[in-house]
């Protein structure tokens, strides 16, 4: 709702609200969301939320959708921030440390939330027929949204995605095709054959909802800490639409009042073996070259080029953060260590962000008695290869 329209995030070319867009026609950036803050801020107030289902949607004023019938939703979002004192305990110093556990989401990450909210926006706009390439996770949120939708998905996989990611797309009635390539050759297969077989392209920030269900993070974050913002999130980054949707959120909610400009600082996790934004922020570059022979078992991490990535750099750079390289040994181990302390089974992008959070402190990147948010953006047990 309140959508006032789309602006490209590279030229600012402005795009009319409620019409399908891809990317900027002008300059093949993606674009964003604007909304009438004003008038969302009359009915989305701190107070209306505590009566408010307890899913996404509570956020509705700020969300794409203009009719609620469109709404594809299958309980995506609201989920629990945990504390883990007996995780912060392991740590050198003292942290108020917290895990977002995305795991809790339909399909098991939070790869739901976008696609809850791309797939409203195509059901609202009247496509039929929804494609994308996906490292996994996302293939599974769309395989189930466009299912709940009554929508076709033509999904796109690498071949050695996990097994889990497979079944689930089939399970859920969608079309799977797995490539011998990255999941950057899967989007040029989508690209190839989409005007042809009438599909509508929702890849990462190709589109520009997925942004917007997954910016919600940064909502239920403040709402979850009683209007503040921790001091530092680490975001386990491949495409980056939860980092770019959180900056954006707090934006939006300083806007409306509900905070001040105090910023956390996003740290940006990547798998040594794919870590194209580290090597970008290191270097200085507003842009990050691709990132050759990526390999990783964090599957959501293998994303050798982000369309984003200027997005990406550009909050790292704002809020003084950072990006951190993990190896792979190191964030498979880091799995079992979360899951004995604390009895959450991570994915292992999510657990990457504890050896990076080790790697500040060593480095005196975080203080003591900071508030340190990590993302655990989905569940280890979609990854059984890992731990073979
Ligand atoms: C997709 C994915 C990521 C990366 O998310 P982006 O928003 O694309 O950066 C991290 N973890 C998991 C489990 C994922 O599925
Ligand atoms: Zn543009």
């Amino acid at each position: 709702m309140n959508v006032t329209h789309l602006e490209c995030a590279n030229c600012g070319k402005t795009y009319e609200a409620n019409k399908l867009y891809n990317l900027c026609v002008e300059c093949g950036k993606p674009l964003l969301v604007f909304y009438d803050l004003e008038t969302a801020k009359q009915t989305l107030t701190k107070d209306s939320l505590k009566t408010r289902s307890e899913n996404l949607w509570r956020y509705a004023e700020v969300l794409p959708v203009e009719n609620p019938e469109n709404i594809v939703c299958l309980g995506e979002g609201f989920t629990p921030l945990l504390k883990v004192e007996r995780l912060a305990a392991t740590l050198p110093l003292k942290l108020n440390l917290y895990i977002k556990d995305e795991s809790t989401n339909p399909t098991q990450s939070f790869k739901a939330r976008g696609m809850s909210a791309a797939v409203s926006m195509a059901k609202e706009l009247g496509v039929k027929k929804v494609a994308a390439p996906s490292a996994g996770n996302a293939a599974g949120a769309l395989a189930a949204y466009a299912s709940r939708a009554g929508m076709e998905a033509h999904l796109f996989m690498p071949q050695d995605t996990p097994k889990a990611n497979i079944v689930e797309c089939e399970q859920t009635g969608a079309f799977v095709t797995l490539v011998d390539g990255l999941i950057t050759d899967c989007g040029k297969i989508v690209a190839e054959r989409k005007d042809a077989e009438g599909w509508f392209d929702v890849s990462t920030l190709k589109e520009p909802y997925r942004v917007e269900g997954k910016k919600t993070m940064g909502y239920e974050l403040a709402e979850q800490l009683d209007w503040t913002l921790p001091d530092v999130i680490l975001y386990p980054t491949g495409g980056g639409t939860g980092l770019i949707g959180m900056w954006k959120a707090f934006d939006e909610m300083e806007k409306m009042g509900w905070i001040d400009s105090k910023r956390p600082r996003m740290v940006s996790v990547q798998s040594a073996g794919c870590a194209p934004i580290v090597r970008a922020f290191h270097a200085g570059s507003r842009f990050a070259d691709e990132f050759e022979n990526a390999h990783t078992v964090a599957s959501g991490l293998r994303v050798p080029k982000a369309i984003g990535d200027f997005l990406i750099l550009d909050a790292i750079r704002a809020s003084n953060g950072t990006a951190i390289a993990v190896s792979d040994e190191n964030l498979v181990s880091a799995v079992k260590e979360i899951g004995a302390a604390e009895g959450l089974f991570c994915a292992p992008e999510g657990a990457a962000c504890l050896p990076a959070l080790r790697e500040m402190i060593e480095k005196d990147l975080v203080g003591e008695g900071e508030t340190v948010v990590i993302f655990n953006t989905g569940a280890g047990v979609k990854y059984l290869e890992c731990f073979a």
